[in-house]
């Protein structure tokens, strides 16, 4: 079926460890080999043998407007007539500042790096130099990039692989890390009284475990035991953060943290990152204070522009009512499915983030996510794929929905899902 990918495929294991550039994008956990792809447009990928998919991945978040979007394209062309980097400030990095800043209810200011990895590590940095501790809690299967501090118990491909724990990651620095269940506040407690923590760090909804959504008072009751316990909350909010509100999860759930951290959407699908959060705290990161963070290529102009123009399309136009609509759909259609074949699954949603797990009644930690039938997926990821949907090649990653997915798309989805679902691998 696909040539051409598959003969990139053959040259690209040679150059490429496993053949590509982030593991979530191998099909190891579905069978077969990716796909490459050549250009996107809306709500549809096309990979370089011309076949086209409604694509779900939607570049695991950023593409919420949809792909190839004509603002965030012209903004990028026109700041690119004017070079590619100056290493020097630049107004559109005060306007994106600003713009963030007016989002989100518990960032007053924002330093821009260029990954969400980046943007997790500097934050934990902040945390540890702010508290004077050295603990941080996290969730096991909270994804916050590959920084070994958070390389424990990790989510996304770390556990679609089966790897949560990496080799590599020296013994002292996971050792300083403590695991935590999600929906787990006594859980929580428990750890920040026998660990003077830095911080919690949380996905506000979990969507690296597939879609896990905090229970009633999760968030809130973070909040006070941090506050109880003097340590900081760090929503890491790289997936929520522009997509389940312009203000992200903090506005959603009305909790704020103390630090907040992006990625994804906020580059607009340029590589950014971004941390930021109280004034007091954030102060201190160099050169007003003493914690040391830099970058060669943080501010893009390019990037800030892809990033400013994504966000500004956010603000004025209601996309939010959009996604929310689609995302539902989505889901309700899936739930029926499943029910009308007579195959145990449960659809979480927040939003415009959809997960449909296979074999479980219910996903609320890691601990029953994990439960979910990713044989059962595999069927159902090559059945979408054959029909012409792409979805992420691992049970354990969301479905995203941008604004340019159409009543069509989800309805041809849920058209090609009813017989994706019946699809067994072996
Ligand atoms: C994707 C992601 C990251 C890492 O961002 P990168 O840009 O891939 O380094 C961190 N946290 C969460 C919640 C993510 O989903």
């Amino acid at each position: 079926m696909t040539n051409k990918s598959e003969s990139l495929f053959k040259r690209a294991v040679k150059v490429i460890p496993g053949g590509v550039n982030s593991p979530v994008r191998a099909f190891k956990a579905v069978g077969g080999n990716p796909l490459f792809i050549h250009r996107a447009d809306g709500s549809k990928i096309y990979d370089v043998d011309g076949n086209g998919y409604i694509d779900y991945v939607c570049s695991w978040g950023p593409m919420i407007l949809g792909h190839n979007n004509a603002a965030v394209r012209e903004a990028v062309t026109e700041a690119a007539k004017n070079g590619m980097s100056f290493g020097a400030p630049t107004e559109a990095e005060v306007k994106l500042a600003e713009k963030i800043v007016s989002f989100v209810p518990g960032v007053e200011t924002v330093r821009m790096v260029n990954s969400g990895t980046e943007a997790v590590m500097s934050a934990l940095r902040l945390a540890r130099a702010f508290t004077g501790r050295r603990k941080v809690i996290k969730f096991d299967g909270c994804y916050h990039g590959h920084a070994d501090a958070v390389l424990v118990k990790a989510g996304s491909g770390a556990l679609t692989l089966g790897e949560p724990d990496s080799p590599g990651v020296p013994e002292n620095t996971a050792g300083d890390t403590c695991v935590a269940s999600y929906n787990d506040l006594d859980g929580v407690e428990e750890l920040l009284k026998k660990n003077a923590a830095a911080c919690v760090i949380v996905e506000p909804v979990a969507a690296n475990m597939g879609v896990v959504l905090p229970k009633d008072g999760f968030l809130s009751g973070l909040k006070e035991l941090c506050r109880a316990h003097g340590a900081l909350l760090v929503f890491d909010e790289a997936i929520t953060g522009f997509r389940l509100a312009k203000g992200g999860a903090q506005e959603r759930y009305g909790v704020t943290a103390d630090l907040t951290v992006y990625g994804k959407i906020i580059g607009g699908g340029l590589p950014v990152g971004a941390y930021g959060g109280r004034r007091e705290i954030m102060e201190i990161v160099a050169p007003g204070g003493p914690v040391y963070q830099a970058g060669t290529l943080s501010g893009n102009p390019i990037a800030t522009a892809a990033g400013l123009a994504a966000l500004t399309a956010l603000e004025n136009r209601d996309i939010y009512g959009h996604i929310d609509k689609m995302g539902e759909k989505l889901a309700a259609g899936l739930s029926d499915i499943a029910r009308k074949s007579g195959i145990k699954a449960c659809v979480n949603r927040a939003g415009s983030l959809v997960c449909l797990f296979f074999g479980i009644e219910s996903a609320e930690d890691c601990k029953s996510a994990k439960k979910a039938d990713t044989e059962r997926y595999a069927g159902y990821f090559r059945g979408m794929l054959d029909g012409g949907v792409y979805l992420a090649p691992s049970q354990f990653e969301a479905m995203f929905v941008s604004n340019a997915h159409t009543e069509g798309d989800i309805d041809e989805t849920l058209d090609r899902a009813e017989r994706a679902v019946k699809v067994k691998v072996k």
